[in-house]
């Protein structure tokens, strides 16, 4: 086994035995601690087993308890003895060590069972939930204590002490039975030194004595400073800017801030307490209050837009409006949810805005020349009057005359009437189908605006940013696209992509470069996937591709296909080139699956996607298999 063997003395010098011993920590796979290297060195040097007895004895010192005077003087009496040989010493080293553990152990079946006394006997005003913390804080502090058994038996006193202490301090038992945090800073001062803890109660009860004063210890001092700090944090970065529609209640909020800060002696702590808790009180109030003006609100919404959508019954735009906000208001309230429905809405309510002046001219324009037919007509009706007057006097004139040139006179100017009668019925005619052709196109104008409304109604259906579906145009994609899967018996895969460290390109480039690495991604998806695929975002930087008469398999490699293309199709950042990855979870829809179960495997895979180191894409197979 050893290199050197035994033929070959004039190998073991020092140097040679240093690097088999190395050799031979390595091939043992031993940990590298020079008490390893020491007993492998030995054992190549054949040095005599007592040096290894040694090093072990020396080992196990270095691990005992070295903490109280006591402990360090035997292990040193140990190294003195290891050092000089000195075997002579080793009964009286082994006799101490022995009492010492007698002692130790027979202290503890004492401790326990004051302990147990004292943990079942009642005290007024220190009930079990007390005792069991302060027990916990005391473990906690001196759990690895050679002298916890005597700190137990100490708080087992104090707690048996406590009823008669609390007789002779009647007062501060008032003030401490209204107040509770003067209570736990007594515990705490018993946790930390149980011994004292009582006078200190007694020391802390009078009204001059300052509050850190009264307890001595670093620790305790340190606990206290730390706890103020909090205090102060949460009032002003917690609560306080959280006030900002109730001045009087931030006001109050103010005082109690400065009362903590110059909170000095327990009295002070007690009266910050009091208005402390009066105020949360308040707090609490205005947050129920504020709970319910929001459903009352949300209701009254409800309310309004049921009535409106019944009002507008025909008008196709403003039920696609009315659609986005139902949708929005019977779903648990979301921030992003509002804000990007509230985004689409305003662009529609412009452009409808826009629209619907033009629809007003139309209609006016087509109002006006209704008013001229009209007049036309009545002109053509009164020209018509007057012929027929003129025709019935000239046959009256004819009738009564008998002279020819009477008569070639009258039927002269009724052949001058006549014409003058023709020409005007013929512009009235040419009038009135030129107001024909402006009504047809007065109409169309109408018609193909009103259709122009309609699709801008359909738009609610994409994301404005990307232009492709958002999360309600894909809802009645995904209706369509499942019900064609189950018809027709084909399989449909839903894979949902999420942007890796998009937050970081946000940070980092700022908002407006975020959005085109979406627009970007948005993309380089069209481009990617077949015509018949849907594309959708899904929320931020989530999007959701539908891929329909394809199976797991062919889906992976399209959004495969995917990444690669993303790799070479650059996105142009502040003029930088960015590499946009994503992790991506895929899954296939199951007979009789309803969208939400299929998306949520989707997702819970590309959320192992992103466990498992991101840029990758997992299916539900990989899901299953952990
Ligand atoms: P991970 O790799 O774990 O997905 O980390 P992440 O940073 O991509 O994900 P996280 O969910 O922490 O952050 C998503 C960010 O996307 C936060 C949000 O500001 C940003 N975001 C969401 N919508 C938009 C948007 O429309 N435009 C821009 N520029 N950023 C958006
Ligand atoms: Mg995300
Ligand atoms: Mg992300």
């Amino acid at each position: 086994m050893l290199n050197i063997s035994k033929q070959n003395k004039s190998a073991l010098v020092p140097t040679n035995i240093a690097r088999e011993t190395i050799r031979q920590m390595a091939a043992r796979r031993v940990e590298p601690t020079p008490e390893n290297y020491q007993l492998i060195y030995n054992e190549i040097a054949e040095i005599p087993a007592t040096e290894n007895l040694h090093s072990a004895i020396r080992k196990a010192l270095r691990q005992l308890p070295n903490e109280t005077p006591e402990q360090n003087n035997w292990i040193n009496r140990w190294e003195k003895l290891l050092k000089q040989h000195n075997w002579t010493a080793l009964p009286a080293l082994l006799g101490d060590g022995m009492d010492a553990s007698i002692t130790f152990s027979e202290q503890w079946p004492a401790a326990v069972r004051e302990l147990l006394l004292a943990w079942d006997t009642k005290h007024i005003g220190l009930d079990l939930s007390q005792k069991k913390e302060t027990l916990e804080r005391l473990l906690i502090n001196f759990g690895s204590d050679p002298l916890l058994a005597e700190k137990i038996q100490n708080l087992a006193k104090n707690w048996m002490q406590y009823d008669d202490s609390r007789v002779g301090q009647q007062a501060v038992v008032n003030t401490k039975s209204e107040d509770s945090t003067g209570e736990i800073l007594v515990e705490a001062a018993a946790a930390e030194s149980p011994s004292t803890a009582l006078s200190t109660e007694v020391a802390a009860a009078s009204d001059e004595t300052p509050v850190i004063a009264a307890y001595d210890s670093d620790q305790f001092q340190e606990t206290f400073r730390i706890l103020q700090d909090m205090l102060k944090q949460s009032l002003n970065h917690g609560l306080i800017p959280r006030l900002d529609g109730y001045p009087e209640l931030k006001e109050d909020a103010l005082e109690v801030y400065i009362l903590t800060e110059k909170a000095r002696k327990l009295k002070d702590w007690q009266f910050m307490a009091k208005q402390f808790r009066a105020l949360l009180v308040r707090v609490e109030l205005i947050g129920a209050n504020e709970e319910g003006m929001k459903q009352d609100l949300l209701r009254l919404l409800k309310l309004l837009i049921d009535n409106i959508s019944e009002l507008v019954a025909d008008d196709q735009w403003i039920r696609g409006q009315i659609a986005v906000v139902q949708t929005i208001v019977s779903s648990p309230l979301e921030r992003a949810l509002i804000q990007d429905a509230e985004k689409s809405l305003k662009e529609v309510i412009f452009k409808q805005g826009m629209l619907k002046h033009s629809l007003n001219e139309a209609k006016s324009s087509f109002k006006n020349m209704i008013a001229t037919f009209v007049d036309r007509l009545g002109y053509m009706s009164d020209s018509s009057g007057t012929y027929q007057e003129k025709i019935e006097s000239y046959a009256g004139k004819l009738s009564e005359t008998e002279d020819i040139l009477q008569i070639n006179e009258l039927l002269e100017n009724l052949m001058k009437d006549t014409h003058t009668m023709q020409a005007e019925i013929v512009r009235s005619r040419e009038v009135l189908l030129q107001q024909r052709d402006n009504v047809e196109s007065a109409q169309e104008k109408i018609r193909s605006l009103q259709e122009e409304l309609t699709q801008l109604s359909e738009a609610v259906r994409v994301d404005q940013l990307t232009g492709v579906l958002n999360r309600r145009g894909l809802d009645e994609a995904m209706v369509r696209e499942i019900s064609r899967a189950k018809r027709g018996g084909g399989k449909l895969s839903v894979a949902l992509l999420d942007i890796d460290n998009f937050k970081r390109l946000n940070d980092t480039y700022g908002h407006h470069v975020g959005d085109s690495a979406l627009q970007h991604l948005a993309k380089t998806i069209k481009e990617t996937i077949r015509p018949t695929d849907v594309v959708s975002r899904f929320g931020g930087e989530e999007f959701v591709i539908l891929l329909p008469d394809t199976d797991l398999n062919q889906a992976v490699i399209t959004i495969q296909r995917l990444q690669r293309a993303l790799t070479k199709q650059f996105f142009m950042g502040n003029n930088e080139r960015l590499l946009i990855t994503f992790s991506a979870g895929v899954a296939l829809l199951r007979n009789d699956e309803e969208e939400a179960t299929v998306l949520h495997r989707a997702d819970q895979s590309m959320y192992l996607a992103k466990k498992t180191g991101k840029n990758r894409v997992m299916t539900e197979n990989e899901l299953n298999a952990k």
